[in-house]
């Protein structure tokens, strides 16, 4: 287990939102005032609190949230997670990065996210049913297939979107409610590609990336050194999808710890250990790495793709990697993506390289609205193109930034990504035009 440590540095995940979007308000200078304060409030923030009679036969209180935080360019689009250190600002934070996501891949939708407070390890699965059923009708038609629409987050999955999926459909019989959540299992209207998505999203990025802006001779994934820092549905198959592509994962946690091996983790065995043990902790031949010191390790690629502000303050001096791809949300704070900017490590930022999960989420939506079922390799192809043409736009947006620059202030790529999602949604605002 990791040693408790302390933060002098604000890690409330709205704060962060906001600080980082005046970061890239320094490149947006004629947009008006009164647009930028808009975009920096969340447009609804829903709490529920309800009752749940658990299997032991006692009555819980739990507490949900569903935060849109703009719908300019569509309905909401966003993850329901359940977790118990979850609050409302939290979710407040990672909708306004739904926003930037949806705008930066062109998608038709807003920003908005959504969970409950609990702790799935200490649930079992008909109360998590119970949970989630309870959830949704408390929402009401706050969700919907044209208002918004939730999709799996961390410990939520398909069996989770098809609870939502029933009980949204039961409220509203006879007319196809398929697009009112994805992330669904294929038989009941999920997408081919869906469940990798994001891993996938990730892997495009980081090749195209360093197709793109080499750094000292990595310019592919063929024998890179890579570490992963979260082994669930993000983290697990970014192992096997970078495994594939020549990289070697020399380090892989979870929440009770990691293990790392300098000649690259045997993922078959480390798949079979942790389906057993519930952990990738004590995997044979390999040595324990705490979650701390996993992110230290020296290595080419640093993925991780757990919880937020895991690179901080107090370890970002020690971070070797050559390249930091955020899979997971928010998990590198503002102090941190400064020293990261003066040590010269490019952070691929969270809106760009785990937006595959979105961008497949959206073809489901499209694919529901039609009835149509498109194949496997269609999905990813699709993905590909949309992934790598996001990536070429930040790059250029960039290099753009850095040229137009009337100070040496150096740049980094989550300012670039930011400042076209930001002029999409700004541009999009002012066509439609204030209301009334
Ligand atoms: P998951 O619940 O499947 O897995 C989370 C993993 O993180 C687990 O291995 C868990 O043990 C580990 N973890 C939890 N607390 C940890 C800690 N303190 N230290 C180290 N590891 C810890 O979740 P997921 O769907 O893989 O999501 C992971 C991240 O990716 C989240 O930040 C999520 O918001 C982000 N993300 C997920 C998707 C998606 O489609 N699932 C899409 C975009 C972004």
């Amino acid at each position: 287990m990791d040693k408790e440590v302390t933060f002098t540095e604000d890690l409330d995940s709205s704060n962060i939102r906001i600080k980082q979007f005046d970061r890239a308000r320094r490149h947006l200078a004629d947009l008006k005032q009164g647009l930028i304060e808009f975009l920096c409030h969340p447009k609804r923030s829903i709490c529920v609190s309800f009752p749940i009679e658990v299997e032991d036969g006692s009555i819980r209180t739990f507490q949900g949230f569903r935060v849109l935080h703009n719908n300019s360019l569509g309905p909401g689009k966003g993850g329901i997670r359940y977790h118990p250190d979850l609050d409302l600002s939290e979710v407040v934070g990672l909708a306004f990065l739904m926003t930037w996501k949806c705008a930066l891949m062109n998608l038709p939708y807003g920003g908005a996210k959504g969970g409950v407070v609990c702790n799935p390890k200490e649930l079992s699965e008909v109360d998590l049913r119970h949970i989630t059923r309870r959830f949704i009708s408390e929402l009401g038609d706050n969700i919907g297939p044209y208002t918004d629409i939730p999709a799996p987050d961390m410990y939520t999955d398909e069996k989770t979107m098809s609870w939502i999926y029933d009980t949204y459909d039961i409220m509203h019989p006879g007319r196809n409610n398929r697009p009112v959540v994805t992330g669904k299992p294929i038989s009941l209207g999920g997408s081919f590609g869906r469940h990798e998505a994001t891993a996938r999203g990730v892997l495009n990025a980081t090749e195209h990336f360093l197709n793109k802006s080499p750094l000292n001779g990595l310019d592919d994934l063929d024998g890179a050194t890579v570490v992963i820092q979260g082994y669930g549905n993000v983290g697990s198959i970014a192992a096997h999808l970078f495994r594939q592509a020549g990289a070697k994962i020399i380090a892989i946690s979870d929440s009770q710890g990691g293990v790392y091996k300098k000649a690259g983790l045997d993922l078959i065995a480390l798949d079979q250990h942790k389906q057993e043990q519930n952990t990738v902790v004590g995997l044979l031949d390999t040595t324990s790495v705490s979650n701390n010191d996993l992110l230290t390790l020296e290595c080419d690629i640093l993925i991780p793709a757990a919880i937020g502000n895991q690179i901080n303050q107090n370890n970002v001096e020690q971070i070797k990697a050559r390249v930091i791809v955020e899979a997971a949300n928010g998990p590198i704070t503002p102090i941190a993506d400064d020293t990261l900017l003066a040590k010269g490590i490019p952070v691929i930022p969270d809106i760009l390289a785990n937006a595959g999960g979105v961008i497949v989420s959206y073809f489901e939506w499209m694919q529901n609205l039609e009835n149509e079922q498109w194949t496997y390799d269609e999905v990813n192809e699709k993905l590909r193109r949309k992934m790598d043409k996001a990536v070429e736009i930040v790059l250029d947006c960039h290099k753009t930034l850095i040229a137009n620059q009337d100070d040496d202030k150096a740049v980094d790529l989550r300012t670039a990504a930011l400042v076209v999602a930001i002029r999409r949604i700004a541009d999009v605002t002012l066509s439609r035009g204030i209301w009334p």
